[in-house]
């Protein structure tokens, strides 16, 4: 059986239970785990029951990392725009700053 290539998240919506805090419930002496979401702060849209572990795990993973490539893509061009504008790049330093010769 092949593995497949990417987990289909069916449509997500806020857990509707109204002491759930982020799949949290907050005790006097402890806070628990939602019952209702399980712990994910999310339910199924459609049919408002908890998603699965093994598909919500699969996809957050792919979610995280989709967003480190997109960190490391934003980062790329932040270096290429200061490299862009750094207009003192390969004058000498002197006395602490560049020397622009002129
Ligand atoms: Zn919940």
């Amino acid at each position: 059986m092949s593995k497949p290539s990417r987990i289909k998240l069916p449509p997500l919506a806020e857990c509707d239970n109204p002491l759930c805090n982020d799949g949290l419930i907050q005790g006097t002496f402890h806070t628990d785990v939602c019952f209702k979401c399980e712990g994910a702060g999310v339910i199924a849209k459609d049919s408002g029951e908890a998603i699965h572990r093994d598909v919500l795990i699969a996809a957050m993973k792919q979610c995280i990392k989709q967003q480190r490539n997109q960190i490391r893509e934003l980062k790329r061009q932040l270096v290429a725009q200061d490299e862009a504008v750094d207009r003192y790049r390969g004058m000498s330093s002197r006395l602490g700053g560049k020397h622009r010769m002129d």
